[in-house]
């Protein structure tokens, strides 16, 4: 076992875009295997046809591409156990469901859903136990072990549609051992006879999910908690294909709750509550609802991945920020909780900020360079180094980049009016004025000469320091934002500073 070779999938059901909780399942199986020297492997549960959403698969693929996560074995790459894509193995999977049929494990059932519908109704009515298909209904109902061979033969020639259910023997103990819950304990009274082979011809998650994870020898199974309730049910069909020596480890991560603790946070919180659970956009194809990404939101991979390694896995130490190499070494399902973990916005944003800040000058400008061309500026890199010195600090999420410097690479075409009329004095246009007859003269215009021309000019003109630099900055930037004005003006250089000032106060006294 010491030197078994770790073989772990993720396996998402291309039924819409990746919720984060997802891209956290698919992360912790990468650190996982990437510590170990194991393998990853990417597989398509695509059997339920009716949740198939076009597109999908190619944004799963996608958004964890950008957030650095990929695969060894794979839909796209192929491998030894191919096809990935569980709609190309249907043949396989009847093989196995005939076995099961074959040993008494599982049988037909031809129940009609408007049949069953009928039952869940009355059972509701009545207001006893929710009607399910399990080892005592299944005595009364239509299936093979109620009626007689040659009876639903006939049924099955004629044509009438049947699915295979699994036999859940009565009364035993089901334990599934967890790697982060322990033992987990299940009487089968408590489970239901599951379909595990549709009408349709197709496998349902559970027989497919088992026999691929059988047939590509995988060996942990990493998943959302949501899957637990599924996992006996899992041990049982290991045991009936006579494959419990060689059944995955189970590891059920815990929920991502809601950033108040209450619930599971679900793909329509983010927007309400104004930030992202999603890793990149997606469009819903049939509603055009748009849900927003990390990505397109101004988030830095290297930060979502940070967010999601810490919702659930505690290094144990203080460190918080980790390179993916650093995850790698560090990462342990022995330190994932069991507690669910509250998302946090303000520390996603946190993170943000901390690889903003790490990034280098060069970088930062190559984020800035969409804006840039958008609004059809084309700075030198010299000054384009200069303003990202200058807003680098400030800036959080990317867009805030081009929000907090735009003004550098465009004059202001318009001024804010409330700003503009609390600021402006019946002698601000004088004090202006002379202020720049002023800066003309300089002949070394920088931050420090600015400031000391600035002193010495209230103090001579008699004048408050806000009422000279308050104007200014309106001229500057049109609002009362931007950086310090001496850091503003010395990036903007004399000759647009004193511009500014110009075309500013012909622009305003025209108002
Ligand atoms: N197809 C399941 C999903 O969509 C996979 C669950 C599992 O990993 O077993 O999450």
């Amino acid at each position: 076992m010491k030197d078994q070779h770790i073989r772990v999938r993720f396996a998402p059901s291309p039924t819409g875009p990746l919720h984060i909780g997802g891209v956290r399942t698919a992360l912790y199986n990468f650190l996982f295997a990437r510590k170990l020297g194991g393998t990853m492997i990417l597989r398509i549960e695509d059997t339920d046809q009716t949740r198939f959403v076009p597109g999908a698969e190619a944004y799963i693929v996608n958004s964890l591409a950008w957030c650095g996560l990929d695969f060894d074995e794979s839909p796209e790459k192929g491998g030894p156990h191919a096809p990935y894509r569980q709609s190309e193995r249907s043949d396989i999977y009847r093989d196995y469901i005939s076995r099961l049929i074959e040993n008494g494990h599982a049988y037909y059932a031809f129940d009609t859903e408007t049949e069953l519908n009928a039952l869940r109704d009355q059972a509701k009515a009545n207001g006893g136990r929710t009607f399910q298909y399990d080892q005592q209904t299944r005595k009364t109902l239509q299936n093979s072990l109620t009626l007689p061979e040659p009876e639903w033969r006939k049924l099955m020639e004629s044509g009438a549609p049947y699915v295979v259910r699994i036999k859940i023997p009565e009364n035993e103990q089901v334990v599934v051992h967890d790697l982060i819950r322990g033992e987990v304990v299940v009487n089968t009274a408590n489970l239901d006879d599951k379909v595990l082979f549709k009408s349709d011809g197709l496998p349902t998650y559970h027989l497919a999910n088992v026999v691929d994870d059988y047939l590509m020898k995988i060996t942990h199974v990493i998943r959302g908690e949501e899957w637990l309730p599924s996992a006996p049910l899992h041990v049982l069909l290991y045991r009936f294909f006579g494959w419990e020596d060689i059944m995955p480890k189970f590891a059920h991560l815990p929920l991502i709750l809601k950033p108040d603790g209450n619930g599971k946070l679900s793909k329509r919180d983010g927007d309400r509550l104004g930030f992202p659970v999603f890793p990149t956009e997606w469009k819903d194809p049939k509603t055009e609802e748009i849900y927003s990404g990390y990505r397109e939101s101004g988030y830095l991979p290297e930060a979502v991945i940070n967010i999601l390694a810490h919702l659930g896995w505690n290094p144990g130490t203080e460190q918080e920020l980790f390179t993916m190499a650093e995850l790698i070494q560090q990462f342990s399902l022995e330190r994932v909780g069991k507690h669910g973990s509250k998302f946090d916005p303000e520390k996603a944003k946190w993170f943000n900020h901390q690889y903003m800040q790490r990034k280098s000058e060069d970088e930062l400008a190559l984020l800035l360079k969409p804006y840039l061309m958008q609004h059809g500026v084309t700075p030198s890199e010299d000054f384009l180094t200069k303003v990202i010195r200058v807003v680098r600090e400030r800036a959080v999420l990317v867009p805030d980049l081009w929000n907090t410097s735009w003004f550098f690479f465009m004059r202001p075409e318009q001024y804010d009016q409330q700003v503009y009329q609390k600021i402006w004095q019946p002698g601000t246009t004088g004090w202006i004025s002379n202020f720049a007859k002023e800066v003309e003269k300089m002949d070394v215009f920088n931050k420090d000469t600015l400031h000391a021309l600035v002193q010495e000019f209230t103090t001579s003109a008699g004048v408050k320091m806000g009422q000279l630099m308050n104007p200014l900055r309106l001229l500057m930037v049109g609002s009362n934002q931007g950086p310090g004005m001496m850091d503003l003006a010395d990036v903007l250089g004399k000759e647009e500073f004193l511009e500014r000032i110009e075309t500013g106060i012909e622009k305003l006294n025209r108002l």
